[in-house]
């Protein structure tokens, strides 16, 4: 079975295998896929589950309240998000405002025929509306019971600690932090971690097996497996082509022996490299199947060794991406509408 951990300084417990159905439900896969590897993450225990309103603009909400129709509200924990826009481009159909945020919260709950989520998350930042405004709908949401906390994605460390002294001030709390992680992408472990440890907020990492690049099923020099994300062109093809070169595909490869070595298959090792973080909270895998979860699951309780950490090192850091500035380009500086 999968384990729990606070979500950040909170008495909020989700299990630090968590799923989430970007660029998969109502996109890469159809609805059976979908529905059955729901199925399968609730049998082997993994009960947080992460959407967001624009995957599939709109329609990976919908598959998965279909999916998790019949479960017991209390037992399963759901997390969305707000920010982009969702097929409308309308003056108000992107960010942070106070007036998106709410048409965001009625809009997901409908879609997730839940009365309320658990976890309510900014999917970025938005530069163009004041904070203050922000974290009042924020607020607000949490004190009509829409959403139970408070989240965010991709902030920087100063925009954390800001969020956070608003949310204290106004008598809730910023409690996650949703940014990309894996052993190829380090970035928020200069800054962003830090300054979350410092506030007592988790982080609820995507894409820990850098899109299942860190699988090892990308080979240097070959063309991308059939059926893989790399063969979607619909959505999936673009986002992990930026893992898609040649230098860190031979890079991973050489974890074929750590992985053996330390008893684990590739995927479990990239999953479990994450959770070593105490300020990771959960891992947030995706999966185009049900039997790449069964597989998936098994990193959660894992401890790896200071030599297998070490050999993950040696092997990844060359092309691994560190710097911590690169958090400051994910957030757009201007509203696309
Ligand atoms: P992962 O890094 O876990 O990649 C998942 C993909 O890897 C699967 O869809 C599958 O793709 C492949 N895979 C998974 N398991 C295996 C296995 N055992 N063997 C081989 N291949 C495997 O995470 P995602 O990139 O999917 O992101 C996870 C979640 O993070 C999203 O669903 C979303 O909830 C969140 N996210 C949040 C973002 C944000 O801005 N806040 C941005 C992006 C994601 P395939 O079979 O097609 O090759």
């Amino acid at each position: 079975m999968v384990n729990y951990r606070y979500l950040g300084n909170s008495g909020f417990k989700v299990s630090e295998i968590t799923f989430g159905n970007w660029v998969t439900h109502a996109s890469q896969v159809g609805n059976d896929a979908a529905i059955a590897t729901v199925h399968k993450a609730l049998d082997l225990g993994i009960t947080t589950f992460d959407t967001a309103d624009t995957y599939a603009n709109t329609a990976a909400e919908v598959i998965l309240a279909e999916a998790l129709k019949g479960q017991n509200r209390a037992e399963i924990e759901i997390f969305t998000k707000v920010y982009f826009p969702i097929g409308r481009m309308g003056p108000n159909d992107h960010g942070l405002s106070r007036k998106h945020i709410f048409d965001g919260i009625h809009g997901s709950l409908k879609r997730l025929d839940v009365d309320y989520v658990d976890l309510y998350q900014a999917h970025r930042y938005d530069y163009e509306t004041p904070l203050e405004e922000t974290m009042q709908a924020f607020a607000d949401i949490v004190r009509q019971g829409k959403a139970l906390y408070i989240g965010v994605s991709e902030w920087t460390a100063e925009q954390l600690r800001e969020g956070h002294a608003l949310a204290k001030s106004l008598g809730f709390q910023l409690v996650s932090n949703q940014p990309q992680y894996s052993a190829l992408w380090r970035v928020i472990e200069g800054k962003v971690v830090p300054t979350s440890e410092e506030l007592g907020i988790s982080q609820i990492v995507w894409s820990p097996m850098a899109q299942g690049v860190l699988s090892g099923k990308y080979l240097p020099g070959q063309p991308v497996p059939d059926g893989s994300r790399a063969t979607d062109e619909k959505s999936g093809a673009n986002f992990i082509k930026r893992f898609l070169d040649d230098d860190v595909l031979a890079a991973v490869q050489k974890l074929l022996p750590v992985a053996e070595q330390a008893g684990l298959t590739m995927p479990q090792l990239a999953i479990a490299w994450v959770l070593q973080n105490p300020n990771v909270a959960a891992a947030l895998v995706g999966a185009s199947r049900p039997e790449q979860l069964e597989d998936n699951v098994k990193a959660s309780g894992v401890k790896l060794d200071a030599d297998t950490l070490a050999a993950i090192d040696e092997a990844l850091l060359p092309v691994a991406v560190t710097d911590p500035e690169n958090t400051y380009d994910v957030s757009p500086k201007t509203r696309l509408v």
